[in-house]
């Protein structure tokens, strides 16, 4: 495997190769930037994004039949969006997989075309930042509603001082003037 994180499929010939890897790792880190949400979404740069995330993984790969076999897991703390407060707080994500890449003109892409476990690679090597970073970026699209805890901060990112200064019985008038308006918004959103 080069620093890319990609494998030559004559390397897989003979015996499977097995690998274990962080985000020290440069083609984990490659992996990461892939992918990043878009800073629009997330509200911090990739460049943040990937900074602050820890990965784990494992991955086999081997070949079977005509096909290449990518097994293994991811696991780490990554950035996301609170889907209660709208600010980026770090969640632990965890997955394993099991992938089946198939040569492009292989004949077989009408059949296996549905399905989001094969992937169709051309060329010589597999990219695995590429074929990984799909399995992150799949876990980004889970919603999430975040419980609050018993003091009035959200289970997720642990925000939410304005709310409970609000519950333990201050005047909600005089609490609302020195808020601003999103904190306001959000304070309404609450009362419902
Ligand atoms: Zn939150």
């Amino acid at each position: 495997m080069d620093a890319h994180g990609r494998i030559s499929i004559r390397e897989l010939q003979s015996k499977p190769v097995d690998l274990k890897a962080t985000q020290k790792d440069p083609w984990v880190g490659e992996l990461l930037q892939r992918a990043a949400p878009p800073e629009n979404v997330i509200g911090v740069s990739r460049a943040h994004w990937v900074a602050q995330s820890e990965l784990r993984t494992e991955v086999r790969i081997e070949k079977v039949a005509s096909d290449y076999m990518v097994t293994g897991s991811l696991s780490g703390r990554v950035l996301s969006t609170c889907s209660r407060c709208a600010d980026p707080f770090p969640i632990v994500r965890s997955t394993d997989f099991r992938l089946f890449l198939v040569p492009k003109n292989s004949g077989t892409e009408e059949e296996a075309s549905d399905d989001p476990d094969y992937v169709f690679f051309e060329g010589e090597s597999i990219s695995l930042p590429e074929i990984l970073a799909e399995q992150l970026i799949v876990l980004e699209g889970v919603a999430e509603c975040p419980r609050r805890k018993g003091d009035g901060s959200c289970s997720f990112c642990g925000k939410n001082p304005k709310f409970q200064q609000a519950e333990s019985g201050q005047g909600t008038k005089t609490l609302a003037a020195s808020l601003t308006s999103d904190q306001l918004e959000k304070l309404k959103a609450l009362k419902l």
